[in-house]
């Protein structure tokens, strides 16, 4: 089997919201063969500049764009690819919007040998573990703690068991932050709360906060820190009774070995983002042994959401998955069997590779061509 042709698509909501996120525009990567199959993948990044790094002619060594690394490979052997792909963009890729578009390569290409050979991705990467996995939805704060708790009832009704609140007024002050964790918990009884504290503080204030949260009992503290600041994540992670998630940001098995290395608790690679199908095998292998917990960032279409779900149903401590309930016709629609949410837990899709079928409909609708 050959590829014979890569197709990025860039899909663009005509109303990109004030406060944008990540289901407003979405990089879709389709790998054509010359047996009839296609692969399907996504990148959460810049469409644009992704694209861009798809589309990008042969240059001097090491500097290729991706469709002329890809065609005329077979797809099969979607582990010597992500080599491939990463060695030969490597002048201007290894970080940032080159491994961003890999991941959606490489996605694609899962979707192609599990199309090949008629299996499951999950089966592909190890074998599921479980069918369903459990749910969490996220939000941002209310602007007051009475919104806040408003908001944890309407995911009590969906049947959700387990949340995060994050970013809006958290951070500013411990009675702000207390006042709106008691109040989502106030609602929630014995479900999880999760926080993010969207990069809040320095290593001195996380310090002094993480001892203040605590008695709360939340499941995790998230990205407390600037993303960058590694040292600080290393001093925090050992001093912390509340522990300590971070990684959506990060890229490659590098990183997230360097994150695991300073003591990350719980590690949420991205995997429209952070390489790819591959690199998540690799993350949750280095996590397994030590205990830690991957959980897969996922906030974009249902394409992110069956592979995040075909990966993290592999993992013996990935009960876990983020579950987007924003109602973008890129998230909602995009994917025609969008994995749904039953009692707080959503179903592995069945069926060969990713086992999703893409409408067509809301491809040519959403669909900008630069
Ligand atoms: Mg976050």
């Amino acid at each position: 089997m050959k590829i014979t042709s890569v197709e990025p698509i860039h899909l663009r909501v005509p109303v990109v919201e004030a406060l944008p996120d990540g289901t407003l525009d979405v990089l879709v990567v389709l790998i054509h063969t010359d047996e009839g199959l296609t692969g399907i993948g996504e990148v959460t990044s810049q469409s644009y500049v992704c694209k861009a790094c798809f589309d990008a002619p042969r240059s001097a060594a090491r500097r290729h764009g991706l469709t002329s690394i890809l065609v005329g490979e077979d797809p099969r052997d979607p582990v010597a690819l992500w080599e491939k792909m990463y060695y030969e963009t490597n002048r201007y890729g290894r970080r940032g919007a080159a491994i961003h578009a890999i991941s959606g390569a490489d996605i694609a290409l899962w979707d192609l040998k599990g199309k090949a050979e008629g299996k499951p991705v999950s089966e592909l990467l190890g074998g599921r573990r479980r069918d369903t996995v459990r749910a969490y939805a996220s939000v941002l704060f209310g602007d007051t703690p009475d919104e806040t708790a408003k908001m944890a009832a309407e995911f009590v009704k969906l049947g959700l068991t387990a949340v995060k609140f994050g970013w809006g007024p958290f951070g500013a002050s411990a009675e702000t932050d207390l006042a709106h964790i008691h109040a989502a918990q106030a609602v929630l009884g014995e479900r999880d709360l999760m926080v993010d504290a969207g990069h809040a503080w320095d290593i001195d204030t996380a310090l002094e906060r993480v001892q203040i949260l605590a008695p709360t009992g939340i499941v995790w503290l998230e990205e407390p820190l600037s993303q960058d600041d590694r040292a600080g994540y290393a001093r925090l992670c050992e001093n912390s009774p509340v522990p300590i998630a971070a990684g959506e940001g990060d890229v490659t098995h590098w990183d997230f070995e360097d994150l695991i290395q300073r003591g990350v608790h719980v590690v949420q690679p991205d995997v429209a983002f952070c390489g790819g199908l591959t690199v998540c095998r690799r993350v949750s292998e280095m996590c397994e042994p030590l205990g830690r917990r991957p959980v897969p960032h996922c906030f974009s279409t249902g394409i992110n959401l069956a592979a995040s779900l075909h990966w993290i149903s592999t993992v013996s401590n990935g009960d876990l998955v983020e579950y987007c309930l924003r109602p973008s016709p890129l998230m909602r629609k995009l994917v025609k069997n969008l994995p749904p949410l039953i009692d707080g837990r959503v179903p592995v899709p069945d069926g060969p590779g990713l086992g999703i079928e893409l409408d067509q409909d809301i491809i040519d609708e959403f669909r900008v061509d630069p």
